[in-house]
């Protein structure tokens, strides 16, 4: 007979590190896995992306795409391999970055109708979230997601921190 073998009691890794999911977003391309990328605004809870720039840096971008037409050249990003890109082909569609479109910041001067459209909805969803406690507002000093470095950067309001 054999000895019944004693159970292995595996350390508490779990305990110590935080728990990060890995998965392939539904609408990306090169199907790569990626941990973090998608998630709600700290500051508005409309859903972000986070997408690594060239320089590993990385650019949080609204989850949508928007027709070239209606973003100022200046703004616009696209999607290659999952690394996020200045707009610099010949698509008609291009990615935003949310800081533009978050309603909790100051709207930009540069705003298009189209996209003042879109803000206007996002600020009456935001709205609704804090109205209905499902959204607790930040701290005027809470750090911010990173963003782009913008020639038109969006403005704060007084007292928040440039996001
Ligand atoms: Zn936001």
């Amino acid at each position: 007979m054999y000895p019944t073998p004693t159970p292995r009691r595996r350390p508490n890794c779990t305990a110590l590190r935080a728990r990060r999911t890995l998965r392939v977003p539904a609408t990306s391309p090169s199907q790569v896995l990626r941990s973090h990328s998608n998630g709600p605004c700290p500051r508005c809870g409309h859903r972000i992306e986070w997408h690594p720039r060239a320089d590993h840096s990385l650019l949080v971008l609204h989850p949508a795409e928007f027709t070239t037409t209606v973003v100022p050249a200046d703004w616009r990003w696209e999607l290659s391999c999952g690394i996020a890109h200045p707009h610099g082909d010949a698509t008609p569609w291009c990615r935003i970055p949310h800081a533009i479109l978050c309603p909790a910041h100051t709207p930009d001067p540069h705003l298009t109708p189209h996209l003042t459209e879109v803000r206007r909805h996002l600020a009456v969803r935001t709205r609704i979230l804090l109205d209905t406690g499902r959204l607790t507002p930040l701290p005027p000093t809470a750090p911010c997601p990173p963003t782009a470095d913008l020639p038109h950067t969006p403005a704060t309001a007084p007292g928040a921190p440039p996001c």
